[in-house]
């Protein structure tokens, strides 16, 4: 009965409450996929110029998987996490040579997609292909864990079974799509993380975190994440209009983005340790000058806080790159070119208050 009363009230809900937003106006699997991609870990006023940006350009997934990467993460640009446009970009590729460009239409065959996980493989299969597979992610914990009164911590894998095998229970056959668009609306919307508005809403009689009083308790989430501190040392070499870059290599943030000669330590240091230390030979070159320090940028991520200077160097003719900056793939670009590359947001703010 409860369920039965749950289901009816967030569908009748979501009808008259829901947002218009191009995706939920198309079946076609592609433009569902792109917008769920671009959503994870970003809000919706954010990601929708981004979704619109990628389907004119990029209208179907044929024209996706022959991007090149560099085109596809410069569209990326200030989403952050990029490893979900190298997975983007590789996944159209999959499916135009493992599946005859067409995508898989169950959840099991979504599941083997590059980048495609439970969550974004349920609403593909339920909003493109209307099977009855019911998507978990933090909107869901947090409307059904404070519906129903669930403490287990979600913050451990297995939690992820309770409320996947919950939400199995609960979807309709008849419009799983509309289950599941209502219940991530409903969570998005109406019981936010913080304040969510219990007074006027149409749950809150059955509701047992309204009933109790838990609102802020729930969901239950114990898991600690820990932040590392990183101190940037960038240097900013410049001769003419170019100036060196490089693109960042694997196993680490940014990979594929472009970026300046790094070198990185515990805590911030001063050119002139620079020198003791050898590590940066080329300050010692008579043709290079070092010309200003920057103060120093912050950049958060969601297990690091980035903490970066650039060091800014003027180079004559006659510069002669050494063989420590030749290994660091490190190359010139005038200033065109630069506006052009994949950068991360902290290289773009970097650049865009410099007036070279
Ligand atoms: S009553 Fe409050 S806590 Fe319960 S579902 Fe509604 S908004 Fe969420």
């Amino acid at each position: 009965m409860e369920s039965i009363f749950f289901v009816n009230g967030v569908m009748n809900w979501y009808k008259d409450h829901k947002r218009d937003l191009p995706w939920r106006h198309t079946n076609n699997p592609y433009k569902i996929w792109l917008s769920e991609i671009i959503l994870q870990q970003t809000r919706v006023k954010q990601g929708l110029p981004y979704y619109q940006r990628f389907i004119e350009k990029f209208p179907n997934v044929q024209s996706l998987a022959q991007a090149e990467e560099e085109e596809v993460l410069r569209l990326w640009q200030g989403l952050g996490y990029y490893s979900r446009a190298r997975n983007l970009h590789a996944c159209a590729q999959m499916i135009t040579k493992e599946y005859e460009g067409t995508f898989p239409t169950n959840y099991e065959e979504l599941l083997k997609l590059k980048g495609v996980g439970k969550y974004t493989a349920a609403a593909i299969a339920s909003f493109a292909f209307k099977q009855d597979v019911p998507v978990v992610d933090g909107n869901v914990f947090r409307l059904l864990s404070r519906y129903f009164g669930i403490t287990e911590d979600i913050a451990i894998p297995k939690s992820f079974k309770s409320f996947f095998e919950l939400g199995q229970k609960l979807i309709p056959k008849k419009e799983p799509d509309i289950y599941n668009q209502a219940v991530m609306e409903f969570g998005a919307i109406q019981c936010t993380p913080k304040n969510p508005d219990c007074k006027n809403c149409n749950l809150a009689d059955s509701c047992f975190a309204n009933s109790n009083q838990r609102q802020e308790e729930l969901p239950v989430k114990t898991k600690k994440v820990k932040v590392r501190d990183r101190y940037f040392h960038y240097f900013v070499i410049k001769l003419k209009d170019q100036l060196i870059m490089k693109k960042r290599g694997r196993n680490d943030i940014w990979q594929g983005l472009y970026d300046f000669f790094l070198i990185e330590e515990n805590s911030f240091q001063s050119p002139d340790q620079w020198e003791n230390k050898n590590i940066l030979s080329l300050l010692a070159q008579p043709e290079v000058e070092l010309q200003n320090e920057s103060k120093i940028y912050k950049h958060l991520l969601t297990h690091q806080r980035i903490y970066a200077k650039f060091f800014e160097i003027e180079i004559k003719d006659q510069f002669v790159i050494n063989k420590q900056l030749k290994s660091s793939g490190l190359d010139f670009f005038n200033f065109n070119e630069i506006k052009n590359l994949p950068k991360s947001i902290l290289i773009s703010n970097y650049l865009d208050e410099k007036v070279f």
